[in-house]
């Protein structure tokens, strides 16, 4: 052991979101125990703009209406707090400096995104810190995990006395309490370029004596951001990694000019062992119109073997696609291999990456320029990954799966699938012709697009994990196939706990009735089901055929049936998701660093 030193992260620990999950009527709004799953979801955020507002948001919650230590103590129950080790030991000496640096910067980046979603955050979270009585404590903890006094799987209504009942739609990036309509008319009457910096990632909306004004976070967070700049820059004059080096001094650089173009591509070519993201990232926090970004933070490390597996994964998916169980007509031969996946083992985050459901993956940047011209890029986090399995996945399992099967469950195979499913969105029909038309699936689909995609997913990385079986490119034989299709069903009711209005909800659903009404998977009658191996790979190529055939042919009508047929939740699966109320849906974790200088 190289002089290492031991770090626990945040004197509270860390969580996360924006996700909402609509409440079951009659139970109080911090009895739900669903919630979303892992990653966030743009689809469902965007939705709820349309809605009216659950609460009336000038409304101020009072004592009577708010948890007291019980049910608070019930509601952070549902986050299992766990502990989350990373050896940072086998970084050379240099990185370790930056590595302290940037967990310094990220602690920064909690404070801004404190400040940014909701103006009396800071003075409320100094105030919780003073407060040491039983119900105090439990209150700090629960805004710590939400980072604010609102519970984003109870719809983000107040837990904490005195603040708006509801977090305010726009957060802080507007002014408080103005309407959509209102801001939507001023932007609407602005000349064009004031019209872009008004609805523009960076800014916020401020009003002074001479009306509304858009101001750049650079001049709104001005302290602070030189604070955050001069840990990057001291970060990138230790690092020993020239591309690390390079998206700090750029992404420094944006935070005093607010132009983040430049510290945007460099972020898409970091290439070392060290993986950063640091700056304004996703928009859900700006509930109102979904344009402004809230800073996050996420520091970790490559994951070299999982990448490795990925890389493989990649070589292969050309030979797939000529494999895929659909006619030659409807085969993708342009399918693009994608190359623009970072597996990272998380050392800590911050911000919008640390509150509420906790994201397991994220994709960026979100501005359609950078896309354009350069992609975007996933970036998946092992570790969080595997927390949220053994957290919830695996007492899930003790549940569903008989006792017989329960040695199958797999992280492993877990893991292996979502990267499959990730390299799956890659292939088969994009760009397809329909009726002389040139057109992509998405457009034909429209609102089914999310469903019947995730879906194709599934099921064509659960053919390319069994490619790589037969063709011993990865470890199989029966006893990792049974692992692998054990592991999906009990992950199914994972999902499915998240409930239908998501896409990966509906995905999910389409896929256990369809296996289900093939005898794929089997209810065993107490409340505990099985995979029939014999019947479950004919039934994937078949489904994995039908779903092919609806994107080659922009097929809307065929989705719909099949989704309609196949999207009834019985009453013997409601039963099971109703007994799992009292598993964890979400973790906290708790990093624990070793070897950061
Ligand atoms: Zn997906």
């Amino acid at each position: 052991m190289r002089g290492s030193a031991l770090v626990h992260l945040s004197p509270v620990a860390q969580l996360a979101s924006t996700a909402t999950v609509p409440r079951r009527s009659g139970s109080p709004p911090w009895s739900s125990v669903s919630g979303p799953s892992s990653g966030r979801c743009k689809q469902q955020m965007f939705l709820r703009l349309g809605s009216a507002m659950p609460l009336n948001a000038a409304m101020r919650s009072s004592c009577s209406d708010t948890p007291n230590l019980a049910e608070l103590e019930r509601m952070a129950a549902r986050f299992e707090r766990i502990e989350m080790s990373v050896v940072a030991e086998d970084l050379p000496a240099p990185d370790r400096s930056a590595l302290g640096r940037l967990i310094a910067a990220a602690d920064v980046v909690d404070e801004i995104f404190l400040t940014q979603y909701w103006s009396g955050n800071q003075a409320l979270y100094k105030k919780l810190r003073e407060d040491t009585t039983p119900l105090g404590k439990a209150r700090l903890r629960y805004f710590w995990i939400h980072r604010s006094p609102w519970c984003s799987l109870d719809g983000h209504r107040a837990f904490l006395p005195g603040v708006p009942a509801r977090k305010p739609l726009g957060a802080n990036f507007y002014p408080e309490n103005m309407s959509r309509e209102y801001l939507e008319n001023w932007m609407n009457h602005l000349p064009a370029e004031s019209q872009s910096d008004a609805r523009g990632f960076f800014t916020v909306i401020r009003q002074s004596s001479s009306g509304l004004h858009a101001v750049p976070f650079s001049t709104e967070y001005k302290t602070i951001l030189q604070r955050l700049s001069r840990l990057l820059r001291e970060a990138a004059t230790l690092t020993t990694d020239s591309s690390l080096a390079l998206f700090l001094n750029l992404r420094a650089y944006s935070f005093l000019t607010n132009d983040y173009s430049a510290s945007e591509m460099a972020w898409m070519d970091l290439d070392g062992p060290l993986d950063v993201t640091i700056g304004p990232c996703e928009t859900y926090g700006d509930e109102l119109f979904g344009y402004k970004a809230s800073f996050a933070a996420y520091v970790g490390l490559r994951a070299t073997a999982e990448e490795e597996r990925l890389r493989l994964f990649a070589r292969h998916m050309p030979a797939v696609e000529a494999e895929l169980p659909v006619k030659c007509d409807y085969k993708n031969h342009a399918a693009v291999s994608n190359s623009q996946i970072r597996i990272v083992n998380q050392i800590t985050s911050a911000g919008d990456g640390a509150h509420g459901i906790r994201p397991a993956a994220y994709n960026l940047p979100n501005d359609p320029r950078i896309v354009q011209q350069r992609g975007s890029k996933r970036v998946m986090l092992r570790n969080i990954q595997e927390g949220k399995f053994r957290s919830i996945l695996a007492p899930i399992a003790k549940r569903v799966l008989p006792a017989s099967a329960q040695s199958d469950l797999s992280f492993e195979l877990f893991f292996n699938h979502i990267m499959a499913h990730e390299m799956a969105h890659g292939i088969g029909p994009q760009r397809i012709c329909v009726a002389g038309r040139d057109t992509t699936v998405r457009q034909e689909l429209k609102e089914l697009y999310g469903a019947i995609e995730e879906a194709k997913a599934d099921v064509t990385g659960l053919f390319v994990m069994q490619y790589m079986f037969d063709r011993n490119l990865i470890f199989g034989g029966p006893v990792m196939e049974r692992k692998l299709y054990m592991t999906y069903l009990a992950s199914a009711f994972r999902t499915l706990r998240f409930g239908l209005h998501r896409a990966h909800g509906r995905a999910t659903l389409l896929q256990f009735n369809y296996l289900k009404e093939r005898g794929a998977f089997t209810s065993l009658g107490n409340g505990t089901f099985a995979v029939d191996l014999l019947k479950i790979k004919p039934a994937l190529r078949d489904l994995n055929r039908d779903l092919l055939t609806i994107e080659a042919t922009g097929d809307y009508r065929y989705a719909q049936s099949l989704l309609s047929r196949l999207g009834e939740l019985t009453s013997e699966l409601r039963q099971t998701i109703e007994s799992l109320r009292d598993i964890p849906v979400d973790i906290e974790p708790v990093p624990v660093i070793t070897g950061v200088e």
